[in-house]
């Protein structure tokens, strides 16, 4: 098996509905692949059951990661392992700090018996924050609550790049970021990319966010199928005649 993500011939079902179908993607370690789609493709559903979900359930297929197969596990292991998904719709949670959840889910990936100090914990989160223009008020206010829809997705990077995880799957991180964001994330994905080779499956339906991180590979699925990869040629494509030039085929 090979190292990165392999995801074969996946049947997803949710709420007795059959959203994937016959589903295959395949991510070599270390590279950033788009995944792009319509509205009510199914993108978001692949992200939540590659990610341990419980409502979205594999019928047939399987999900590997670095050889090891996902389909079973619980989130936390999927997490330790080294995935780590950045929400469409991040929860809101009253009472729970923004700095308080980062640290909790580091502690959580960490050795027990590894001493991890409190101010190189916040040096780090600020050194981030610094880099995607939040505030340092933003680490003590409670998570996603009342956040702007940039602020929503600026808090799923500054948790990426705090995880430093090995593979990112970025569910619209694009939406409801003005251009100058935009490019603060690209630098966000690109720096963990460099530094440690992390893999990407970044999922959109603009084709914006891939002027400024330009993927390996485009996959464009329609009702639950991949229909067709490429290169940025299939960008062009899509500009011209939308979905649907992809759905004849
Ligand atoms: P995309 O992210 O590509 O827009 P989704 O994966 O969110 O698409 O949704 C694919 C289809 O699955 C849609 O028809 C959606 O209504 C349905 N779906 C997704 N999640 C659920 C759920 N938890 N319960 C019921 N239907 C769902
Ligand atoms: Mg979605």
């Amino acid at each position: 098996m090979s190292s990165g993500l392999s995801v074969r011939q996946l049947q997803l079902q949710v709420e007795n509905r059959i959203i994937l179908k016959e589903f295959s993607l395949e991510v070599p370690h270390g590279e950033i692949h788009a995944l792009m789609g319509p509205n009510g493709a199914g993108k978001s559903s692949l992200a939540k059951a590659m990610t341990g979900h419980p409502d979205y359930h594999i019928l047939q297929g399987d999900i590997h990661f670095d050889g090891i197969s996902i389909r079973d596990q619980a989130p936390d292991a999927i997490s330790k392992l080294g995935i780590f998904l950045a929400f469409q719709h991040p929860l809101e949670i009253e009472g729970l700090s923004v700095a308080n959840f980062i640290r909790s889910a580091l502690q959580a990936h960490r050795n027990p018996q590894e001493t991890f100090l409190a101010t190189d914990f916040y040096a780090q989160l600020y050194h981030y924050m610094d880099a995607l223009h939040l505030d340092r008020s933003f680490s003590s206010r409670a998570l996603n609550v009342g956040f702007s829809g940039g602020e929503k997705k600026r808090c799923e990077v500054l948790q990426m790049l705090m995880l430093k995880p090995r593979f990112a799957i970025l569910d619209e991180i694009d939406s409801g970021l003005d251009v100058d964001a935009l490019k603060t994330v690209a630098d966000g994905i690109h720096s963990l990319h460099k530094e440690q080779k992390m893999g990407a499956l970044m999922i959109t339906h603009y084709p914006r966010l891939l002027q400024y991180i330009s993927p390996d590979r485009i996959h464009i699925v329609l009702n639950g199928k991949i229909v067709r990869s490429g290169s940025m040629e299939l960008i062009e494509e899509l500009e011209h005649g939308g979905y649907q030039s992809f759905s004849s085929l």
